[in-house]
């Protein structure tokens, strides 16, 4: 076996320049170049994974098939690859020192006194390597959360120096991806920031081999050979990050400053062919020119955040992309929508997904607006928790229930319409506990659903502990809601649709996580289409 490639992504002077962006278009071109590569992201807080974070905190978390929830970085590695990750891409300070501690109550360290160096940077150094070692990988992208500087990336930072001492330059490199701020006073370009957050990486030990330098205009000679100089590296080694339209572009943004190229050339790896990317051209240029456009009102209660809703609105951009269809997000907060201005809140949609979420907070919102929906006859997806929305909302308004309810908003309601999974009944701890990842799915021909997947057996990954309550199965079927996914094993309703409705879908899964660049998903084209159709 070959030895793996390692290369490590930085960032420095601010937080939010894109590093996952930015690993994510290398990894693109290196797999476009023919290399096996994966994406890891290691994070510097102490929570065992983001699972627990509220989404206002650090986005949406993201699920992977395995069940892990993780930050939401590896939706766009997954996006951008279109192959899956897994617990093992995400680590957190959290799960290092989890399982020092573990070990060192085990008995493992005996008779030593448990310390960052080398107890803590060993389990880092471990955790970077196990992608490698699985021989699966030609190359292991490992994004370092965080900005340099910040104290709780100390150990992550040395872990790198270490781990490029012990492999080698030609087998570990380092990019650290910068900021080039514009002073409008001057008009100038200004290196120094840069300058600085190198020379902090330098007293770490690390010197980076490849700057990544965002930026609003085109860095000029003069700046990338001044870059260069007090950075320690050749001249083709500082690469422009122009800001971009979309961060679809930013691939081809990479290729043509030769990122790609300079990293295969730094780990001594062959140089082939200039990679096409037809596929990805193909989907950019549709998105880019779309020949329609339908409004979707997302109500969810972080609508404030646009990014704890990140793989829904990457997944509209890539079922809108196939349809050639622009599809415009009108964000509204569940709590705003009372019966009173509903009809005002959602007038000019062309369709309404009802987005995930957790505890009562803006529920009866989400309640107003798919009873407008349904009524209205305007195309409807629910997830998860919008699912379960749906199904109060019929149970209450076209059964007759009109307590109905889940007993996550209310313990003791009447009907129990949605109701804790019996395995959940049982469980005190809260991280990772839900029914997680992948879950088997049986479609009922002659649905929606069917006609969107177009196979009868599929697999989505799921976050939840509340179910629909099977007990009620009849009173919904009788009154016009059919269950056309269904767990084969457990009889866990998976979806629900109304067949006297336009498109009026509810999935208990996360279609989202599973919609890439080169999948987008069916249910999501399938949606829009609906949306554009219904017009
Ligand atoms: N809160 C609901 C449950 O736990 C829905 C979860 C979600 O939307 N991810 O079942």
């Amino acid at each position: 076996m070959t030895q793996t490639k390692y290369v490590f992504v930085t960032g420095g002077v601010t937080s939010s320049l894109g590093k996952g962006i930015i690993a994510a278009s290398l990894a693109k071109l290196l797999q476009q170049r023919g290399f096996a590569v994966t994406i890891q992201k290691l994070d510097p807080y102490i929570n065992i994974d983001p699972g627990t974070l509220n989404p206002y905190e650090h986005g949406e978390c993201y699920v992977t098939d395995d069940g892990a929830e993780t930050d939401l970085d590896l939706g766009h590695y997954e996006r951008f690859l279109n192959t899956p990750t897994s617990q093992a891409n995400n680590v957190t300070t959290g799960r290092i020192y989890q399982s020092v501690i573990d070990k060192e109550r085990k008995g493992d360290y005996l008779g030593k006194t448990v310390q960052v160096i080398p107890h803590i940077t060993d389990e880092i150094k471990h955790r970077i390597q196990l992608l490698g070692n699985t021989g699966e990988y030609d190359i292991v992208i490992t994004e370092i959360g965080g900005t340099v500087g910040d104290i709780e990336s100390l150990p992550y930072v040395e872990a790198v120096r270490q781990l490029q001492w012990e492999l080698g330059r030609k087998n570990a490199l380092v990019i650290h991806l910068t900021l080039i701020p514009y002073l409008a006073t001057t008009g100038e370009l200004k290196t120094k920031p840069t300058q600085h957050s190198v020379k902090m990486l330098m007293q770490s030990g690390v010197s980076p081999n490849i700057l990544v330098c965002r930026s609003e205009y085109p860095l000029t000679e003069g700046i990338k050979h001044k870059l260069a100089l007090f950075c320690n590296v050749h001249e083709d080694e500082v690469i422009e990050a122009l800001d971009a339209e979309t961060i679809y572009d930013v691939p081809n943004l990479m290729l043509k400053e030769g990122l790609d190229k300079v990293v295969l050339k730094k780990l001594h790896l062959p140089i082939n062919e200039t990679p096409a990317l037809l596929k990805w051209n193909s989907f950019l240029d549709k998105f880019k020119n779309p020949k329609h456009t339908v409004i979707i009102a997302l109500v969810g209660k972080y609508v404030e955040l646009h990014d704890a809703y990140k793989s829904i609105t990457e997944a509209f951009i890539h079922a809108g992309s196939v349809n050639e269809i622009k599809v415009v997000v009108k964000w509204v907060h569940s709590e705003k929508l009372k019966p009173k201005n509903i009809a005002k809140q959602l007038e000019n949609i062309d369709g309404l997904l009802v987005a995930p979420g957790f505890g009562e907070r803006g529920i009866e919102g989400k309640i107003e607006a798919i009873k407008y929906v349904r009524e209205n006859n305007i195309p409807f997806l629910g997830v998860c928790l919008g699912m379960q929305m749906a199904v109060i909302e019929f149970a209450r308004n076209v059964i007759g229930f009109t307590d109905a309810n889940s007993t996550e908003m209310l313990t003791d309601t009447k009907h129990p319409v949605i109701d804790l999974m019996e395995s959940q009944k049982s469980i005190t701890q809260k991280g990772g506990t839900m029914r997680l990842g992948a879950w088997d799915c049986q479609l009922e021909p002659n649905t929606k659903a069917f006609n969107a997947y177009k196979t009868k057996l599929i697999s989505e990954r799921h976050r939840h502990r509340y179910e629909f309550n099977n007990t009620y199965l009849k009173d919904f079927q009788k009154a016009g809601m059919i269950t056309s996914g269904i767990n084969p094993k457990t009889g866990l309703i998976e979806i629900i649709e109304l067949p006297n409705h336009p498109w009026f879908v509810g999935v208990q899964y996360h279609p989202e996580y599973k919609s890439t660049v080169l999948n987008p998903h069916p249910l999501f084209i399938d949606f829009i289409k609906a949306c554009l159709e219904n017009k």
